[in-house]
């Protein structure tokens, strides 16, 4: 019956984090609102973790789709040529690439941003020649061996033994002052020990799992540098921080680096369908046939959806604008809600922006209490302390203000 939840409990539920924190049965959405079986509505923040940058249902992507169905349009393709494949592969070049002056090619991976950064990551060492990678504290990149070992989370890596990486501080601690991209130099330099010859350097330009700490331009820059001078691969994993998440469609756009290989997901489709990709810089194109293999590498809807995203948001150039808006006005509430917690820091950049309310349980009863009042929020950061708003990129800016104007209040309260 409605709001029956025994099922979950009896065999799924128990080992599962999400559904244990938002405890209700989800029907339906549309834009920023998500509905539950009881009818109760609830303004999403979390926006399936930044894979729903354009909101639930978004009409054209849906029309789209429906369209594309309703005239029996290939459903699955392997990795065979598709006018829907090509359809994507178009608006891509015309509207993302040649603008940037990006000659990089698109492979296609399977669905998640973790193949994505596996592939990534295999191709630079088929690249290199070598093994090692530099990856930053923070860093999140995904859960099988490779893209694990990678992960700076010590609770994701879960104490397994993943060799192969070393890890440099990343960028935007607070401002301390430390250059960590000087003290990664060193270690490149230092024969006496200090780090083999990489392979890649991976990076977020904003780290999303990891607390929402955004690199300045300049750090970003540096290591690039650093990639080149060492003769390793720069990787930007831009699977949470682009498809607009930061306001521009790449999240090192106008930072001046071009990097080797870039990896995407999550809102690639739009639609929440699932779909990744590397974009390689054709220096690097070397794959041979069956290298890098996956059934379910490019999803034909979600190509559909994906082309109908980019016509809808990205043909002008008035989208980076709307979401500058949103992420100002973010920032104002962040600012003032910050108040409330002594210590309180915001964290992040556009639509990737949060609150670190310090470390034991203030984030998450934070989140309990929003959920109640109905806005769903997560956390993120090594201890869970950082707030995160997520919004869909397009949310409405009387939603926006109500969400926060919850949060608010519910941040208030979990303080007193
Ligand atoms: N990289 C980043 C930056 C991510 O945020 C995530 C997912 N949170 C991943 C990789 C892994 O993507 P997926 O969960 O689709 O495997």
């Amino acid at each position: 019956g409605p709001q029956d939840r025994a099922v979950f409990a009896r065999r799924e539920s128990a080992v599962r984090g999400y559904c244990r924190r938002f405890d209700t049965v989800f029907t339906s959405a549309r834009g920023s609102l998500m509905r539950d079986e009881s009818g109760r509505e609830y303004i999403d923040f979390l926006a399936g973790c930044a894979a729903l940058n354009y909101g639930h249902n978004e009409p054209a992507m849906k029309e789209a789709l429906l369209r594309h169905i309703g005239a029996d349009g290939l459903a699955m393709g392997l990795d065979l040529h598709s006018a829907a494949k090509r359809d994507f592969l178009e608006r891509f070049e015309t509207l993302i690439l040649q603008p940037r002056g990006l000659p990089h090619r698109v492979q296609f991976t399977g669905p998640t941003g973790t193949n994505a950064v596996e592939a990534a990551l295999k191709l630079a060492r088929k690249v290199t020649g070598r093994h090692n990678v530099i990856a930053f504290t923070n860093g999140y990149h995904g859960v099988t061996m490779g893209a694990l070992a990678t992960t700076g989370n010590r609770y994701n890596r879960m104490g397994l033994p993943l060799s192969g990486v070393t890890r440099v501080p990343f960028d935007g601690y607070h401002g301390e002052g430390l250059d960590t991209s000087a003290l990664l130099a060193q270690l490149l330099e230092d024969p006496s020990g200090g780090v083999d010859a990489p392979a890649a350097i991976l990076l977020e330009t904003v780290q999303g799992e990891g607390g929402l700490n955004a690199a300045s331009a300049a750090w970003v820059q540096r290591i690039a540098l650093l990639a080149r001078q060492h003769g390793a691969l720069l990787i930007i994993d831009d699977v949470q921080a682009g498809c607009g998440r930061t306001g521009p469609f790449f999240s090192f756009d106008g930072m001046g680096v071009v990097p080797d290989l870039v990896v995407m997901s999550k809102s690639l489709s739009g639609f929440g369908l699932p779909m990744a990709l590397v974009l390689v810089h054709p220096d690097h194109d070397r794959w041979q046939p069956a290298e890098h293999n996956g059934t379910f590498r490019g999803n034909t809807h979600a190509f559909v959806t994906a082309a109908a995203a980019l016509d809808t948001y990205w043909r002008e150039p008035g989208f980076t604008d709307e979401i500058a808006r949103r992420a100002a006005l973010v920032h104002a509430h962040l600012e003032r809600i910050a108040r409330e917690v002594p210590g309180a820091r915001l964290k992040g950049r556009g639509m990737m922006q949060g609150l670190d309310v310090l470390g034991g349980d203030l984030a998450a009863r934070v989140c309990t209490l929003a959920f109640e009042r109905g806005l769903i929020i997560e956390t993120s950061g090594a201890h869970d302390q950082v707030l995160k708003v997520l919004a869909p990129l397009n949310t409405p800016l009387p939603l926006l203000e109500q969400g926060l104007a919850l949060l608010h209040g519910a941040v208030a309260d979990a303080v007193a």
